[in-house]
């Protein structure tokens, strides 16, 4: 019968008449072996005879140079054009709201930084065009590593990143950003939502960007509902719509505290 046995291997013997190195104890570092070479190349007499000053040669030469230490806080250098910075949910021309609730960016994110929960527009309540609109919107910005994933996932482009690198808060709840947080302000010709769409479009016009600005009959439905809303036509104005969400308007004051300390 055939013996299946794996063969022993012998561990490898030294040439006769080759010494051995002995074997390092614990806490002693190993002796090259003999035939050992090195591949550095060794220096010659001047070299050694300079080599402990060699290395002050990279101070002087940076010495007389300009520099470039950034004096952040007291001045905010300009990040990158396409810097991933925190993160707006825009708006259309009209003051509609892109986010359509889909989740997708939830489900994109690597990190689970997002919440989402959608809900339907209803006549009373059309706040983005189309049948859904996002009810609640979270990022949790102890988790996002600002990979810009989600706004790729984005189908209506309503999810993009800003420049803004300042994000602080008190607490762990405060690095949690709102729907309210991280909605882009209203701007002129806008009506904040909700409103009824453009009259004659659907949402594949919004989309296509043939919605350039509020109108009459828009205004008009703002005005029956909410006549003391601020975007309205000879209303308070804009300063006094974008009122900056909670957690928003927190963290500003925590990183202007940060900044004035940081100017002393
Ligand atoms: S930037 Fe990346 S980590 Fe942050 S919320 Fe988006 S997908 Fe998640
Ligand atoms: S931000 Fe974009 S991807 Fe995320 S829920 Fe809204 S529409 Fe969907």
């Amino acid at each position: 019968m055939a013996d299946h046995r794996k063969p022993v291997r012998k561990p490898a013997q030294p040439a006769k008449g080759k010494a051995v190195a002995p074997k390092p104890r614990a806490g002693e570092v190993a002796v090259p072996d003999e035939g050992y070479t090195s591949l550095i190349e060794p220096r010659g007499a001047l070299s050694e005879l300079f080599a402990p000053v060699g290395g002050f040669g990279v101070t002087l030469s940076n010495m007389f140079r300009p520099t470039v230490t950034d004096q952040y806080p007291s001045e905010k250098a300009p990040t990158k054009p396409r810097y991933h910075g925190r993160h707006q949910l825009n708006r259309y021309a009209d003051g509609l709201e892109k986010c359509i609730g889909c989740e997708l960016c939830a489900w994109a994110c690597p990190a689970d930084a997002i919440y989402v929960e959608g809900a339907d527009n209803t006549p009373d309540n059309q706040r983005s065009p189309g049948e859904r609109y996002g009810s609640v919107y979270q990022i949790n910005y102890l988790r996002c590593i600002f990979c810009g994933l989600c706004i790729e996932a984005c189908p209506t482009r309503a999810l993009t990143m800003t420049n803004e690198y300042e994000l602080a808060g008190p607490t762990r709840a405060g690095m949690i950003w709102e729907k309210q947080d991280l909605l882009a302000p209203l701007r002129s010709g806008m009506l904040q939502a909700p409103h009824p769409m453009v009259e004659g479009t659907t949402d594949t016009d919004y989309y296509h960007g043939t919605v350039t600005g509020s109108t009459p009959a828009q205004a008009a439905w703002v005005t029956e509902h909410r006549p003391d809303d601020p975007t309205l036509p000879g209303g308070a104005g804009l300063d006094a719509a974008n009122v900056p969400g909670e957690t928003a308007a927190v963290m500003a004051a925590t990183v202007a505290a940060a900044t004035k300390q940081g100017k002393r």
